[in-house]
């Protein structure tokens, strides 16, 4: 399976520094990839179509929204429709980061609104999924993590499925703190998603791709892609810098 390296910029980034940015990684990995990855940027909206413009003629690199509504358009301020994310370029989204479940309150039933809406119009869902500190601690990992894929359980008649999902999990507790999860803790979850992604999807669900994402670093990066079940990496801080990012990228 091809693994794909995801860069969530977050709210970073103006125009000018998205635009430096991607034009330097696009000179650092070069026109072609020397390795055989997807390479995804989740810009602000903002700087989508700035990115968009650098890397059109760049055929291993994609770009991506970091949330949508789902619904076409309408009186949703301050909201943005996954047909605008598909007119200025994007063939990706990412649904349900733990920023937008625990700082915006985004609850499985809205999730599942958007990962099924997303992927009916067209685009390529990145859906991210991962427990709590406490819930860890609890003993809770198992039971948490199928809770959230539960949502799936009402999408799974959309053929080429495995080619359009990507579950990405993240725990909470590793996202932007530097504490990476080990790799036992990373095998185990890897575990749990694919063994739920074929209870759902059936044999299809050993082709869907699963990233990891909590502090993924330059120095972490080739061990963790090197885990069973890891299908790529989904990275926040260390794909901010065109340095870090593309060593990241050929770890
Ligand atoms: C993320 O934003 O999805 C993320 C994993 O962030 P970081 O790499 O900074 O932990």
């Amino acid at each position: 399976m091809k693994k794909l390296m995801a860069a969530n910029w977050k709210m970073y980034k103006t125009q000018d520094e998205a635009k430096n940015t991607i034009k330097d990684l696009i000179n650092i990995l070069g026109t072609e990839l020397t390795v055989d990855r997807d390479v995804l940027i989740c810009p602000p909206y903002t700087s989508l179509k700035v990115v968009a413009e650098e890397i059109k003629d760049i055929n291993y690199m994609y770009l991506g929204g970091q949330n949508f509504y789902p619904a076409k358009e309408g009186a949703y301020t301050g909201e943005i429709s996954p047909h605008m994310l598909l007119d200025v370029g994007c063939s990706y989204a990412l649904v349900g980061h733990s920023e937008r479940r625990h700082i915006f309150c985004e609850k499985d039933e809205l999730l599942k609104e958007k990962v099924k809406y997303g992927l009916e119009v067209g685009l390529n869902i990145i859906f991210c999924i991962g427990e709590k500190i406490e819930q860890r601690r609890a003993g809770q990992v198992d039971q948490v993590l199928k809770s959230q894929l539960s949502v799936l359980k009402d999408i799974n008649n959309m053929s080429g499925i495995e080619d359009r999902l990507v579950i990405a999990y993240e725990p909470v507790w590793a996202i932007g703190t530097g504490e990476v999860a080990g790799e036992k803790e990373i095998f185990e979850a890897h575990k749990i998603v694919r063994d739920e992604l074929k209870n759902i999807y059936g044999e299809v669900g050993n082709s869907i791709r699963i990233l990891y994402g909590g502090s993924v670093k330059p120095d972490n990066a080739s061990d963790i892609i090197g885990i069973d079940n890891v299908d790529g990496v989904l990275v926040g801080g260390a794909s901010l810098h065109a340095d870090s990012f593309s060593k990241i990228v050929t770890a």
